[in-house]
């Protein structure tokens, strides 16, 4: 009953956006969760499999800042 209510008042507004990997250079799709309004996360390349850093901001579920950047 508490799950439930929990998840119907949290508004999830998953997208997928498209970006380049700085490793390889390939177009990849990362699913972005625009619910929170800032994050930066570290996720591997499904192409290399290399890390990156994901880093954005989204208002009204639409992306603002975002940037990928190579991890080392
Ligand atoms: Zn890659």
């Amino acid at each position: 009953m508490y799950e439930y209510l929990v998840r119907k008042d949290h508004m999830i507004l998953i997208q997928g956006h498209a970006a380049t990997c700085p490793h390889c250079w390939e177009p990849i799709t990362l699913t972005l969760d625009l619910s929170v309004a800032e994050q930066s996360y570290i996720e591997d390349c499904p192409v290399c499999c290399k890390a990156l850093i994901v880093s954005y901001s989204a208002n009204s579920g639409e992306v603002q800042d975002f940037n990928v950047e190579a991890s080392d």
